[in-house]
């Protein structure tokens, strides 16, 4: 895939337009940029959003949720961090709040069309990205000419965000592979379980003609980093990833 040209990042302010609860911990925002300025960005990138605390900005970095649409609207997903300042601040939002925002950044990018088998991993929120990135292939015309798997590991089925979309996307797109993956499934659940590593290796074994792209927590993009470079043997060129912490 060839790379996609630069985009500056600009300062901009954004309104909170609608707020919905996914789980108890999880929240999805709709925004829209109000300060005149339009916003143009690749699906997967991040803004970095500053909040007030103590008479001074206090920022952070998060995953713009959606594919480009209209060039002012765009969603982003988060949980509240236990004692996390600005996770609890933008969770306790109302709609018509305004924050202050910057970019887009960073390189956690796809660019359509898809030219060869990806895997999506992704954990918790780390799935905000990744929903973007998915919305931008299927978004794309034309028929999807290659497998895509979204292997995405939560605890519990409640807690599958944005589960509706990825079945209805599976539903329509036979190359289109979803599978939720859950660490503490409960009695009758059909689906997969346990590590992310385990069905990479059910997918993918014998291979390396495919592209990962992952995002979550640290420890979990780290793992299956080691994977796909000591066992499948992928280049780093075809995997793909952004930490949380
Ligand atoms: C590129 C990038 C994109 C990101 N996108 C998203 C996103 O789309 N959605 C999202 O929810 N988060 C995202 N994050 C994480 C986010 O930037 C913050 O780190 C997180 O919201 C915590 O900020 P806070 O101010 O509430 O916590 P802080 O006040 O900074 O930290 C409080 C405590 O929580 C710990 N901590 C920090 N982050 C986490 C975490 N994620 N999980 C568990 N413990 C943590 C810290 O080590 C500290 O001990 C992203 C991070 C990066 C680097």
């Amino acid at each position: 895939m060839p790379t996609r040209p630069f985009i500056p990042p600009q300062q901009f302010r954004a309104k909170l337009r609608r707020v919905t609860e996914l789980t108890p911990s999880t929240k999805h925002f709709e925004w829209e940029v109000v300060d005149g300025s339009a916003l143009k960005f690749y699906a997967g990138q991040f803004l970095s959003l500053e909040v007030p605390r103590d008479g001074s900005q206090e920022a952070r970095p998060y995953s713009i949720a959606s594919a480009p649409r209209d060039g002012k609207s765009f969603d982003l997903c988060l949980n509240r961090v236990e004692s996390g300042y600005v996770s609890n601040y933008l969770c306790d939002l109302s709609a018509n709040a305004v924050v202050d925002m910057h970019g887009p950044h960073g390189s956690f990018v796809v660019s359509p069309p898809v030219e060869q088998d990806l895997v999506f991993v992704a954990t918790g929120t780390g799935i905000a990205p990744i929903r973007g990135m998915l919305g931008e292939i299927f978004n794309a015309p034309g028929k999807l000419s290659h497998d895509v798997w979204l292997i995405f590991g939560v605890r519990h089925p409640e807690t599958i965000l944005y589960r509706q979309e990825f079945e209805n996307w599976a539903a329509q797109s036979a190359g289109f592979h979803f599978l939720p993956t859950l660490s503490r499934p409960p009695a009758g659940w059909q689906g997969k379980t346990g590590y992310v590593q385990e069905h990479l290796r059910e997918i993918f074994a014998g291979r390396k003609d495919f592209k990962a792209y992952i995002c979550g927590l640290k420890a979990m993009v780290d793992e299956v980093r080691f994977t796909l470079k000591e066992e499948f043997g992928l280049d780093r060129k075809q995997i793909r990833f952004e930490k949380y912490d």
